[in-house]
C-alpha cells in the first residue's frame, strides 16, 4: 500500500547523532537515530533531527541524506555537558526549535522524541503543534536504579527521581512508545503503569552493508594483529557495561596461550575509567594481555569484529545491544549476558552463548569454548551472519513507518 510522505521532527536534545560513538553519552541511540532518519528519507519521508550545539565547531545543518537533516540549536553553552544539566536548558531548546521552525516555514506531522530529556521538549511542542508525539526511551531510570542496586555498583541508584517522574508523565501523555524489546515493554508496564496498547515493540537493526564478514587473515593484516586469540569488547566505558568483570575473567583463561583482550571505546572523557580498568588489570597481573584502543570509527569496526575470535558483551544492563548484532553480522560469535535482546538474537551453542550473569567464572567458561573451538571456519562465520539477516534497518524503518501512520490516523480521527 503506498504511504503518503510524512514530515517528522526527531528530537535528540542531549546527544548528537553525529557525535563520537563510544564517548560517555554517545552510543546506540545515535546510531539508531541516524540510520532510521536515512531509511525514512529513502522512503520519501522528510526528517529533521534536532539536537543542541555541543561544540562551537558544529555546523547548523548537516545533510544526513536527501530529505534528512540534522539541525543544531543553541541550548546552554556550546559544549558537552552532563546529561542532567541539559534538563535546565530544555525550555531554550524547545523555544529555539519553534523559532527555527517558524522562520523556515516548516510544518511537521509527527514528533518522535528519543530519551526522556527530548521527551520533555517533545511534549511541550506537541501541545503547540497539535500533532502526535511518539517516544523511544532507550533506557529507563527506574530499571537502571534497580540494576545498579542489584549489582552493587558504586553509583547505584543515582538516577534522579526527576527523571523517573518525568518518564512516568511522558508515558501517560505521549501517543505511542516504541520499545526495542519485549523486556522493555514489560518494564514500561511494571514500573511506569504504561498501557499495553500504547507500546509497540520494534527491535533495533544493523547496517548489513557496512557490517560484513571480512576474511580473518586480511582483517588482522589490516589492523597489524598477529596470531593471538582475540577477545573483543566494543562500547562505552560505563560501569553498567561490566568490563571489569571481563577483565576479571582473564586470569581464568591463563591455561589458553596467547589470549588478548582488545577494548574499544572511551574517549577523552573516559580517561578516569580507562585508568581504573588498567589498575584492575595490573592488580590481576594481566595488564600485558589487555589493549585499550580508545574510540574506533563505526566504519572501521568490521575489521575488528572480523579479526576477533569472540566478542563479549558483559553488561549488567542493555536496552537492546547493537554490538551483538554488529559482531554476528561480521561472522564473529558472541558471549553476552542475558539482558536486552541478547537471548532472542544469539543462538546458544551455535552463534555464541548467553550467560545468566557476568560473574567472571561464567564468562571465562564460555569464552574458553569459543577460543578453543576447532573448525571455526567460513561456515560458522556465515551461520553467525545469516542469523541476523532479519535485523536490517529497512525492516525497522518499515515497522516504524506503519506505526507512525497508525498513530497519525488515530490522532486525526480523535481530533475531528
Ligand atoms: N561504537 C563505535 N565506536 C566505539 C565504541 C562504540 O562505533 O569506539 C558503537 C558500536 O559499534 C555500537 C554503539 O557504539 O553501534 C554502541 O551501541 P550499543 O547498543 O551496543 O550500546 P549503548 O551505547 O546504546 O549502550
Amino acid at each position: 500500500m503506498p504511504v503518503s510522505p510524512m514530515r517528522v521532527a526527531m528530537l535528540s536534545a542531549h546527544s548528537c547523532p553525529v557525535g563520537k560513538l563510544g564517548t560517555k553519552d554517545t552510543g546506540g541511540m545515535s546510531v539508531y537515530i541516524r540510520e532510521l532518519a536515512r531509511e525514512l528519507a529513502d522512503r520519501g519521508h522528510i526528517v529533521d533531527v534536532y539536537t543542541r550545539v555541543h561544540d562551537p565547531e558544529d555546523r547548523e545543518i548537516y545533510e544526513l541524506a536527501r530529505n534528512a537533516r540534522l539541525i543544531h540549536l543553541k541550548a546552554g553553552e556550546d559544549e558537552e555537558m552532563q546529561k542532567l544539566d541539559v534538563y535546565s536548558h530544555l525550555p531554550d531548546f524547545a523555544c529555539n526549535l519553534e523559532r527555527y521552525r517558524r522562520q523556515s516555514d516548516l510544518r511537521y506531522d509527527l514528533i518522535f522524541s528519543h530519551y526522556w530529556l527530548s521527551g520533555l521538549a517533545g511534549a511541550y511542542l506537541q501541545q503547540r503543534w497539535h500533532v502526535p508525539h511518539m517516544i523511544m526511551f532507550h533506557t529507563l531510570g527506574a530499571v537502571k536504579n534497580r540494576i545498579k542496586e542489584e549489582a552493587r555498583l558504586a553509583n547505584g541508584g543515582d538516577e534522579p527521581e526527576l527523571r523517573i517522574e518525568t518518564e512516568r508523565r511522558l508515558v501517560g501523555s505521549c501517543h505511542r512508545i516504541i520499545a526495542s524489546t519485549p523486556r522493555e515493554q514489560e518494564d514500561l508496564i511494571r514500573y511506569y503503569g504504561a498501557s499495553l496498547d500504547k507500546i509497540n515493540v520494534v527491535p533495533c537493526g544493523v547496517n548489513l552493508g557496512q557490517f560484513k564478514v571480512i576474511d580473518r587473515t586480511l582483517a588482522r593484516q589490516h589492523l597489524g594483529f598477529g596470531e593471538e586469540r582475540i577477545i573483543l569488547y566494543v562500547g562505552r566505558l560505563d560501569p553498567l557495561k561490566g568490563i571489569d568483570k571481563l577483565i576479571e575473567a582473564l586470569p581464568l583463561l591463563s591455561h589458553i596461550p596467547g589470549v588478548r583482550l582488545v577494548v574499544i571505546g572511551g574517549g577523552e572523557d573516559s580517561q578516569h575509567e580507562v585508568e581504573q580498568l588498567r589498575g584492575l588489570a595490573r592488580g590481576l597481573g594481566v595488564q600485558d594481555a589487555v589493549s585499550f584502543v580508545g574510540l574506533v570509527k563505526h566504519e572501521q569496526l568490521p575489521y575488528f569484529y572480523s579479526a576477533a575470535d569472540v566478542c563479549v558483551v558483559p553488561s549488567h544492563y542493555e536496552s537492546f545491544g547493537l554490538v551483538v548484532l554488529e559482531s554476528l553480522a561480521c561472522g564473529t560469535p558472541v558471549v553476552a549476558t542475558d539482558v536486552g535482546n541478547h537471548r532472542d538474537v544469539i543462538r546458544d551453542g551455535e552463534t555464541g552463548y548467553v550467560v545468566t550473569d557476568n560473574t567472571p567464572g561464567r564468562l571465562a567458561e564460555k569464552i574458553a569454548l569459543l577460543l578453543c573451538r576447532t573448525g571455526a571456519d567460513k561456515g560458522s562465520a556465515l551461520l553467525c551472519r545469516s542469523s541476523v539477516s532479519r535485523f536490517g534497518w529497512s525492516g525497522v524503518a518499515q515497522s516504524v513507518v506503519s506505526d507512525c501512520q497508525e498513530v497519525l490516523a488515530h490522532y486525526l480521527v480523535a481530533a475531528s
